[in-house]
């Protein structure tokens, strides 16, 4: 930050970065040729309030992503509390730790008893993204322990692997009241800590379960039927990653076992998708006397 930036605006600055690391968000990006201020700048100068902050935040996002992916030129301000630390236990529980008792959307005071993080293999090669906690998982502060998640259990065992071996997690950790969609500011408040999840684990292979898991980890905004059938490059959102030697993972789209559950003819659909994700991670079924 220059030493001539009028002492005002270094201080508002300073309070919103304050407030964006409340929100679980340390990477920063500029693009240099083209944008005069810093999107932390503009934002500060434009919104005026704490719900158009957040909306504003919310579509900066997607652009700060966006600028990443075009031009590649990023700095780093200020380091998340798992930066540099390389073992993934370590990291994946300070990334719990700054989560705390999380009240940064709606969701937190919508009934939910727990906060769900996430389970699983913290080196995990393979990872699924489910959608958000349902009655069973915010009672039991685990993803994917009801119906849907026995049905989950059977897709991992179908491809040669057990629960243990894999990191599950949701695009939002409370479960949204009636187990509604979450909806985009829930989800756009949320994913930054997944996507530090993901950054941290390095699979090589991560799965969005559903629709709103697959919009929000690609950003796109098509239908199921048109995402799934093919792998995407991906690397988390926002997130500056500190291992070099991840190129990111590549990303497949499935259905979501609940709805498998209420449509069981697409099962073989779905198998399809993970015979994709098998074959690229060399995994074969299990025999059938295993
Ligand atoms: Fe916090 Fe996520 Fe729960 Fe919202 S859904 S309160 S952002 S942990």
């Amino acid at each position: 930050m220059p030493s001539t930036l009028d002492p005002q605006l270094r201080r508002a600055l300073a309070d919103r970065l304050l407030y964006y690391h409340e929100l679980g968000i340390y990477d920063f990006y500029r693009r240099e040729p083209l944008v005069r201020e810093s999107p932390a700048t503009d934002v500060v100068k434009s919104a005026t309030s704490q719900s158009e902050l957040r909306e504003e935040m919310a579509a900066r996002k997607s652009a700060v992503a966006a600028t990443v992916a075009e031009e590649d030129i990023f700095e780093a301000r200020t380091p998340k509390p798992e930066s540099g630390v390389t073992d993934p236990v370590a990291a994946l529980k300070l990334i719990r730790e700054d989560l705390g008792e999380c009240t940064r959307c709606k969701l937190h005071k919508q009934g939910r008893k727990q906060i769900v993080f996430g389970v699983g293999n913290p080196r995990a090669e393979l990872m699924f993204v489910g959608e958000g906690p349902g009655a069973d998982e915010d009672a039991q502060g685990e993803p994917f322990v009801g119906r849907a998640g026995q049905l989950l259990n059977n897709m991992i065992k179908a491809m040669g692997l057990q629960r243990e071996d894999v990191y599950i997690a949701n695009v939002v950790k409370c479960r949204p009241p009636g187990n509604r969609t979450p909806e985009p500011d829930e989800c756009d408040t949320c994913s930054p800590f997944l996507m530090r999840q993901i950054a941290t684990i390095q699979p090589k292979v991560v799965v969005a379960l559903g629709a709103t898991a697959a919009k929000n980890l690609l950003a796109m905004n098509s239908s199921l039927g048109e995402l799934r059938g093919r792998f995407y490059d991906f690397n988390p959102a926002g997130v500056r990653r500190n291992d070099p030697s991840w190129p990111g993972a590549r990303l497949a789209v499935t259905y979501h076992p609940a709805y498998l559950l209420r449509d069981p003819r697409q099962k073989g659909e779905a198998w399809k998708d993970l015979q994709m994700v098998m074959k690229y991670l060399g995994l074969k079924p299990p025999k059938a006397d295993a």
